[in-house]
């Protein structure tokens, strides 16, 4: 299949706009100049675009819920904060296409009558952020951006903004907090930033992968995207490969082909003397698919169907050397120090989860533990928190729990054979009844 988002990988000087230009660039941008903004947002809907951050949740119709008769402005935001353990598609994008990223901005600033519009990047990304601010150079000074673009009337500004690398930022509305300059504590919803942005103002929030596909979407049609992959699963997707396979990386391939095809095709298969034990389809928070799951497809049903989630497309592969209990302490050492402790359940959950793991890994596990993660991880989920933080950290490890109850049952026999260390003597034992006895 033809690279559609990787097809300037390895050419020549292809972040230069002439480059760009060259190859068809911002042809897109100007075709959507000449529609109105709905029918730019019909054709995006016709596409079947589905956000590549993590969510799924159609693109066109996203941009349809901005109120067309907000007096005030309103924002569009490029989500480049890329956070989630495994992916690392979106700088891959910008290393090589930085300007196909902002001519999709501009085509969904245009969408939705924004006149400016934020790159939100990861702190940790300086060479990415500084790629960025040089390709805005060159598309303000050939007439892109700034005011009346290509004489059209329409005024367009991108700002680069960088965030201070944390976790929880890649969340829409805790990286709109972090943009007006506050602590990234997500916000209850409703109001949807839609209505209720960055600034008070309508906004919306697209990922770097989503906003570079609609270049080709207008310049080749919503039928030619949506031709590619399956039924409301269209277009190419990047997967992006990490553990253990031979060939680890970013690979572009049609959405909808299933994990096996992924890790034996472009990736070479698990590395020598090795096989698979499990894999981590979406990034480190969707719940975790053990071998026998290696046929299901790589698009946001299919996932869906068997209980997990695409996610950004993070594919994490585990090899038969891999000790689930530690794995799932890992994850729970990561969420436990992301989570920014608004929610009771997600603040003392992860913490909590992460102490019982820890227990288990250094051999003092015990038979009720697999259960108490579990209701530890119910308590977060289904829509008990905040944001989607609770259900990150708790949907992996309980799928871990669940899906190999063989290794916690290991570790917690293994435990009940070697003598259990002491309790310390606390200093304030001899005074409080009941303490280090
Ligand atoms: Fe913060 Fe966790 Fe609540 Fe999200 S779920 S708002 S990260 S405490």
């Amino acid at each position: 299949m033809e690279s559609v988002l990787l097809r300037a990988r390895g050419v020549p000087n292809s972040r230069s706009i002439d480059t760009y230009l060259a190859a068809g660039g911002w042809s897109g941008f100007a075709k959507a100049l000449s529609m109105t903004p709905d029918a730019v947002v019909q054709e995006t809907i016709e596409s079947e675009l589905r956000g590549r951050g993590g969510a799924g949740f159609p693109t066109g119709r996203k941009w349809s819920f901005v109120p067309k008769d907000h007096p005030g402005p309103r924002y569009l935001i490029c989500n480049a904060d890329e956070s989630e353990p495994g992916t690392f598609k979106d700088r891959e994008i910008i290393e090589h296409d930085p300007h196909m990223v902002l001519e999709g901005i501009a085509i969904a600033s245009y969408a939705i009558r924004s006149n400016t519009a934020y790159i939100y990047i990861r702190g940790e990304f300086v060479r990415w952020a500084a790629l960025l601010e040089d390709a805005i150079g060159e598309a303000h000074r050939q007439g892109w951006l700034g005011r009346n673009v290509k004489g059209s009337g329409y005024d367009l500004d991108i700002w680069v903004h960088r965030g201070a690398g944390a976790y929880i930022c890649g969340e829409e509305t805790a990286l709109i907090e972090s943009i007006e300059g506050k602590r990234g504590f997500p916000r209850l919803k409703p109001p949807f930033p839609a209505v209720v942005g960055v600034f008070g103002k309508p906004t919306v929030v697209n990922n770097v992968e989503t906003l570079a596909c609609l270049p080709h979407i207008l310049t080749k049609g919503a039928k030619w995207f949506a031709s590619i992959g399956r039924p409301k699963n269209t277009g190419t997707k990047l997967y992006c490969v990490s553990g253990h396979v031979k060939r680890p990386g970013v690979y572009e391939l049609p959405m909808g082909v299933t994990f096996r095809e992924i890790i034996e095709g472009p990736c070479g298969g698990i590395r020598e003397g090795h096989t698979l034990k499990a894999f981590f389809p979406g990034g480190s928070s969707a719940p975790v698919m053990r071998a026998s799951e290696v046929d299901v497809r790589a698009d946001f049903d299919a996932c869906a169907e068997a209980g997990t989630m695409l996610g950004s497309g993070g594919v994490i592969v585990l090899d038969d050397s891999v000790d689930m209990v530690e794995t799932a302490a890992n994850l729970a050492h990561f969420y436990a120090h992301e989570s920014c402790g608004q929610c009771t359940p997600c603040r003392e959950g992860s913490d909590w989860a992460r102490d019982i793991l820890d227990r288990i890994v250094a051999g003092h596990g015990r038979p009720a533990d697999p259960e108490t993660l579990l209701r530890i991880c119910r308590f977060a989920s289904q829509g008990m928190t905040i944001c989607p933080l609770g259900d990150a950290f708790s949907l992996p490890i309980s799928s871990i729990v669940k899906k190999f109850p063989e290794e916690f049952e290991r570790h917690i026999r293994a435990a009940s054979t070697v003598p259990q260390k002491k309790l310390p003597v606390l200093p304030w034992a001899g005074s409080r009844p009941g303490f280090g006895s």
